[in-house]
């Protein structure tokens, strides 16, 4: 049986670990060069920091995952640097280094994580922003920082633990400013509470900050990154008073939650509803993480974003549903037990979004000019002159007319935004904006490609 996993984070690496506990060999590939996801990223072979300093208090899970690798790697058909682009019944369509190639599977599980949810703001094009992810990828991999007095603005976990991180590094940084009240977290409290771990490594990296003397603020609204000289110069915001705050700064990270990766789930036409919790269009799941499309398999973040230690339940809960439908022996016992973990996992999940709300409603407030899909440079009063003058009801009407969404990046960075703005801008709520339907390729080929031949 032709089993092919797509992503080798913690997800990804436990669904193939499962399948290979039933006598399977599965094809386990990943764009990145070494295994490990985002979370677990690694450095690059030549860097010598201990995981301590890289995954501080995630070490222990990090080093068992990359250890459970080591030994899983010779049982699995393992493919670094392997990109997928496009999928087709039956079919994933692959890049390595200039090479595509179309992989025949009787299943597949889609493990392929999340980005960074964006809301876009004047001037975040500039040089010199970044999304948070991009800020904590160029620490943990590159032991870079973006800036030498950076200012780090959004929402969610990941503001406070990338600047804590940079803090801890010995970057000085300016502020962290989150868009959402601090009220919301006081009324999220029960619901963070059914991981308490993790609510209090949260509290203590804002404790953290705050003793090292780092400014923070809730309830701020994000006015403008300015740019001197073509690059990030200042942040401007509104405090949660009203008053208008700026900052000098070399550099800014930003980001709002994260979003999941669903395009190829997508082309393959599994079928998608609206997630009121997130905001956000996802594949239509069972609790063990099969799609509507028999065969087609989901999870970690790119099927719902709850975390790594979720992440590591549900591909392995996935690899079991899909081991049973292939008529494996599953023990009824191990998928109810992984269930009940994830449920825990869930109440945490809407804990953090309560916590830290997507702040949708800004688009409606966004300048004319502001750039949403940076791809096509078209601007938010483009958007909405396609809501408005031209009458597009929804995203990919909109995506028609006046090209957001259309660019190398198919609308993963600036499509849930485009929504917002086309919503606001119509009087209907966001899911009657719809999403953008994904398009192959996912992500950028190379020029030189040469198209797919059939393999074994
Ligand atoms: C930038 C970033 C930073 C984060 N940092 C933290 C953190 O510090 N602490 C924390 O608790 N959580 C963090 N998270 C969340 C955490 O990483 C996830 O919850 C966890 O890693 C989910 O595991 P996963 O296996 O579902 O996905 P991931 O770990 O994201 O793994 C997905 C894998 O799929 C691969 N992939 C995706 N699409 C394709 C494709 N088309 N073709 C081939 N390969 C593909 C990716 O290269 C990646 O290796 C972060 C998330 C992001 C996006």
């Amino acid at each position: 049986m032709a089993v092919i996993v797509v992503g080798a984070g913690p997800a990804g690496t436990r669904a193939a670990a499962r399948l290979v506990e039933a006598g399977l060999r599965p094809i386990l590939l990943d764009e990145g060069s070494r295994q490990g996801g985002q979370i677990y990223r690694r450095q690059p072979e030549n860097f010598t920091r201990p995981p301590a300093a890289l995954y501080g208090s995630e070490a222990g899970k990090a080093t068992a995952l990359h250890r459970d690798f080591a030994a899983l790697r010779p049982h699995i058909d393992y493919r670094p640097e392997t990109l997928a682009w496009g999928a087709r019944p039956g079919e994933l369509l692959t890049l390595h280094g200039e090479t595509a190639t179309a992989l025949r599977y009787d299943a597949l599980i889609l493990a392929t994580g999340a980005t960074d949810r964006v809301m876009p703001v004047p001037g975040w094009t500039l040089p010199g922003a970044y999304t948070l992810g991009a800020a904590q990828i160029a620490l943990k991999a590159q032991a870079c920082a973006i800036g030498r007095r950076p200012v780090f603005f959004g929402t969610g976990p990941l503001l406070y633990l990338v600047a804590w991180q940079y803090r801890k590094a010995g970057v000085e940084v300016a502020a962290v400013l989150d868009t959402s009240p601090f009220a919301a977290r006081l009324r999220a409290l029960p619901l963070l509470a059914a991981r308490p771990g993790v609510l209090l490594a949260g509290l203590r990296y804002t404790a953290a900050l705050l003793r090292a003397g780092v400014r923070v603020e809730s309830g701020i609204t994000p006015l403008a990154v300015e740019g001197e000289g073509g690059r990030v110069a200042a942040f401007r915001w509104r405090d949660r008073r009203g008053r208008e705050q700026a900052l000098a700064t070399d550099a800014v990270g930003m980001g709002y939650g994260l979003r999941s990766e669903t395009q190829l789930a997508d082309l393959l036409k599994c079928r998608f509803a609206f997630d009121p919790v997130a905001r956000q269009w996802l594949p239509e799941l069972d609790a063990e993480g099969r799609s509507s499309v028999p065969g087609v398999y989901l999870a970690g973040d790119g099927a719902l974003v709850r975390g790594a230690d979720a992440a590591e339940l549900a591909g392995r809960l996935a690899a079991c549903a899909l081991l049973r439908d292939a008529g494996h022996p599953v023990d009824p016992l191990e998928t109810a037990h992984l269930r009940a973990g994830l449920r825990g996992m869930a109440r945490f999940r809407r804990g953090l979004e309560t916590a830290f709300p997507w702040p949708g409603a800004q688009a409606a407030a966004l300048p004319d000019a502001t750039i949403i899909c940076r791809c096509e440079a078209v601007t938010a009063g483009d958007i909405r002159h396609a809501a408005a003058a031209l009458d597009a009801p929804e995203v990919n009407r909109a995506k028609q007319l006046m090209r957001p969404g259309m660019g190398r990046c198919q609308g993963r960075v600036c499509g849930l935004a485009a929504a917002e703005v086309l919503a606001a801008a119509r009087g209907v709520p966001v899911r009657a904006a719809g999403r953008l339907r994904g398009a192959a390729p996912v992500k950028p080929l190379p020029v030189a490609t040469r198209m797919p031949e059939e393999t074994p």
